[in-house]
């Protein structure tokens, strides 16, 4: 290849901008490599503080961001303000997790029974592509799929695609309401916090939980929690605080893992 046409710095939060890009200008070289052509637009995927993200694009001249964007996290992670952030810069933004690794497609009974009371149309995977996709200043939303179905989803809400309505904005507000409400843990799995030094597993501590709230199959939640192996069970977390500075998502990851021991301890 002659040149990239996207060049982006990979996953920077504050800690990587400031003791490590920064310091060994790496801005200053890929900024070089731009002005001889090699890369045509310039940008970086953030994982970190607004406060970092507002200096970062005060400080330096970028062509594009990919930041994490869905009506979920537009609230719960504060991505609203890193939106705006960008949009008042007239950056162009790159949105990654629009589904919320998968989480805003496997609803939680009360949002599924509020799409149905107002007759929605289109999947909840679709609606939240909408939802990101409907926002000034987007330029590319990237969804993982893992099925055929999925691609057909995606293809059919971007080959017609719709705004979402004033009417759909305030559904996706309740949704988020009922999905804050529901006690679901806003675990994406990306496992980053893996592995923890005591082995502890906790998307999969998460993950069975989450099915439960889901379907409050208690029977199901103890078949699978106690068929976790004791050397992965959560009572083996000795809170090193590890995973919690590591989670993109700022889940309480130690204080749930207690909780859902808790939980299963009675349900023995
Ligand atoms: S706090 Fe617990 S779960 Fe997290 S990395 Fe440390 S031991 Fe593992
Ligand atoms: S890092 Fe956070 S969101 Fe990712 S798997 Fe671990 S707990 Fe879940």
């Amino acid at each position: 290849m002659e040149y990239f046409d996207y060049y982006l710095i990979h996953a920077v939060d504050d800690d990587r901008w400031t003791n490590v890009a920064n310091p060994f200008g790496v801005y200053e070289k890929l900024i070089k490599y731009k002005e001889e052509g090699r890369i045509h637009n310039l940008g970086f995927s953030f994982h970190g503080t607004n406060s970092c993200l507002k200096q970062m694009i005060q400080e330096f001249k970028w062509d594009f961001v990919q930041i994490q964007l869905n009506y979920f996290d537009w609230i719960y992670q504060d991505a609203k303000t890193s939106y705006n952030l960008l949009h008042d810069a007239g950056i162009p933004i790159i949105v990654m997790e629009p589904v919320r690794g998968g989480a805003l497609a496997r609803l939680c009974p009360k949002a599924i029974q509020l799409l149905n009371d107002n007759d929605h149309q289109g999947t909840p995977a679709s609606l939240a592509l909408r939802f990101v996709a409907s926002l000034d200043g987007v330029q590319t939303v990237l969804s993982r799929m893992s099925s055929k179905e999925q691609l057909e989803d995606n293809l059919r809400t971007f080959s017609d695609f719709k705004p979402l309505s004033d009417e759909e904005m305030k559904l996706v507000e309740k949704i988020r309401n009922a999905y804050l409400e529901s006690g679901s843990i806003p675990c994406t799995e990306c496992r980053y916090c893996q592995p923890c030094p005591k082995g502890v597993l906790i998307p999969e501590i998460f993950s069975i939980y989450n099915k439960y709230v889901q379907n409050q199959d208690i029977e199901q939640f103890r078949k699978d929690f106690f068929a976790i192996k004791e050397e992965h069970s959560p009572q083996r977390c000795i809170k090193c605080g590890k995973c919690e500075q590591i989670c993109p998502h700022s889940i309480e990851i130690t204080k749930k893992l207690s909780d859902i021991a808790y939980f299963a301890s009675l349900h023995r």
